[in-house]
């Protein structure tokens, strides 16, 4: 083996690598990031889009990142600072209704009951029921996922975790799991809910960035993962604005990193992962420098990582048939908008503080969504979108000039591969149905825009390292989480290529910014190493 370097490389400053990092180098190990572009942060960035006017370019509003992350690597004292969404979110119709899903369970009954006093009741008794069953499933957020593979002593072992962790589950709750997790979003809906309204409510929470329509089997499984807890108080759905944007939560990851030794190269991109016999040993730069390390952590999605950055024959063929198969196609896009005045949508009700003014859904109705899907399916980008628009400037006043906003457009339903036309041909359409569609809710959008950035799928997976342009490093459909997560049989964050380990959204328990994959894989690199000293 040639010498030693670094402990640990990790390829990609996203969150996660960034997060794994950071605990690696508290361990006390020779830590090097080192990062395709000029800036950490991979989807979780802050950039400007016009002079002074800085956005959350990609991911946009912070739920359920990790409160333990947020503690050991004291973010709040590196300059992270989040003010909860309040609502947590609002939708905007077409009637020029405006109705807030406040984060007080009693407020959002009180407020729904004018809309349906039926649905409001039946909420009730659901949020509350959903918040338990998500309670089942946190654990396994900061845990390895089951070790189905396990064997002698390790599979009893695991049957025990198994156990402590739902002995208290009840045979209602157990067909309720099993509803949820297999389960259709529409078809759940239909079955509780009479009104159109709250339905669409439920809608905008629980499909984004997954590659499914409302009414396929296994889209309930987002009731449930929303209700996952994040933030510094650990709350369950939270939802929150960073303040200077989602940049804030990586920059001062990067910070605590640094600030336990680690070294951040950025403008680094690697080519190869190098392997030898079977082991990892570092990594080569595009620009050739070779740097090695007794551990490679890549961040980067198993896709990229596997059938991008190695050797072929350094990659075991059913394993790699497995990276091939996960399904990506990721059905997102993002226009961001720097803008001269407040939006200003219709039926906001005129004592609305700036929190609650900075949060507008446009959300279509089930049936809506099913078409989009289709749509999106074949190829093209569908007429009518589906648009979340945050105004972040409106919590945020120094992402703006004084007097102008910045407006984040979350598209969901967008093709990455277009039947025909390239993206850079459609991008100009892609924003203008964007526009249009805002603009039929608030007026005077479409005369206040100073400058648009259309990011579509293709830049998503061009310009920010997400293959397929998907969010998440691979869908988040139940063949695709837990201990199928990223493949079958590789759900610990280690991989075939012995010291080679993902910690990427691409592995349990999924994509978001929640630094949970970090954790988890800093973790597992941790013990294997304490392991291999042992055996020695
Ligand atoms: C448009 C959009 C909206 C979203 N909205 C939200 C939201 O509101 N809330 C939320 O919680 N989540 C949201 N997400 C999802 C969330 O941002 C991601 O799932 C999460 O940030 C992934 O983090 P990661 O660290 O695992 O990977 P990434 O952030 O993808 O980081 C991987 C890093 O690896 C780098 N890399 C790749 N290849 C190489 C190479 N060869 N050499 C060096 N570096 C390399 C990349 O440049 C990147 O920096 C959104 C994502 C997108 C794109």
């Amino acid at each position: 083996m040639p010498d030693q370097t670094y402990d640990a490389i990790v390829v990609g400053a996203g969150h996660n690598g960034l997060t794994t990092a950071a605990y690696l180098s508290l361990a006390g190990l020779k830590t090097l990031v080192v990062e395709r572009r000029e800036i950490v942060g991979g989807a979780c960035v802050t950039e400007e889009i016009a002079p002074g006017v800085r956005a959350s370019t990609t991911s946009y509003i912070a739920s359920m990142l990790r409160p333990e992350v947020i503690r050991d690597l004291k973010l709040g004292e590196h300059g992270l600072k989040m003010v909860a969404c309040e609502p947590g979110l609002q939708s905007v119709f077409e009637d020029g209704d405006v109705i807030p899903w406040w984060t007080e369970h009693e407020r959002t009954v009180a407020e729904w009951s004018r809309i349906s006093a039926t649905d409001a009741r039946t909420f009730d008794r659901i949020d509350k029921r959903l918040k338990h069953l998500a309670a089942y499933l946190q654990p396994f957020f900061l845990e390895e996922p089951p070790d189905v593979h396990a064997r002698g002593f390790d599979k009893v072992k695991e049957g025990i975790r198994m156990l402590r962790r739902f002995r208290m589950i009840k045979g209602d709750e157990v067909t309720d799991l099993a509803s949820f997790l297999t389960g259709s979003l529409g078809e759940f809906l239909d079955r509780n809910f009479e009104s159109d309204k709250i339905k669409r409510m439920f809608l905008a929470n629980n499909v984004y960035g997954m590659h499914s329509p409302p009414y396929r089997p296994g889209t309930s499984i987002g009731l449930l993962f929303h209700l996952l807890s994040g933030g510094s108080d650990d709350v369950q759905g939270f939802f929150g604005h960073v303040m200077g944007g989602m940049g804030s939560i990586t920059n001062a990851m990067a910070d605590a990193a640094r600030g336990f030794g680690a070294e951040i190269r950025v403008n680094a991109p690697v080519q190869r992962i190098l392997v030898h016999n079977g082991r990892a040993y570092g990594v080569a730069l595009e620009d050739g420098t070779e740097l090695r390390a007794r551990t490679v952590v890549s961040n980067a999605d198993p896709k990229r990582t596997f059938l991008h950055l190695m050797e072929k024959q350094d990659v075991p063929e059913e394993f790699r048939l497995s990276v091939e198969g996960i399904k990506m196609a990721g059905p997102c896009a993002k226009v961001n908008m720097a803008l001269f005045e407040e939006p200003r949508f219709t039926g906001m009700p005129a004592d609305a503080d700036p929190n609650r003014r900075s949060l507008a859904t446009l959300v279509p109705t089930l049936e809506g969504a099913e078409r989009m899907y289709d749509v999106a399916k074949w190829g093209e980008i569908p007429e009518d979108l589906w648009v979340d628009c945050v105004v972040a400037s409106n919590v945020d006043p120094s992402l703006a000039p004084e007097g102008k906003h910045v407006m984040t457009c979350f598209v969901q339903y967008v093709p990455f591969e277009l039947r025909s036309g390239t993206w850079e041909e459609n991008r100009e359409l892609l924003g203008r149905r964007v526009v249009e569609k805002v603009g039929r809710y608030a007026p005077n959008v479409p005369g206040a825009i100073e400058a648009m950035k259309v990011i579509t799928p293709l830049d998503l997976e061009q310009t920010y390292g997400l293959t397929e342009g998907n969010i998440f490093h691979g869908d988040l459909n139940i063949e695709q989480l837990f201990f199928m997560r990223p493949v079958p049989g590789w759900t610990r964050y280690q991989t075939p290529v012995r010291g080679l380990y993902l910690c990427g959204a691409g592995t349990h328990p999924g994509g978001g910014v929640t630094g949970a994959p970090g954790y988890n894989a800093a973790r597992r690199v941790l013990k294997d190493r304490k392991a291999a000293r042992k055996q020695r």
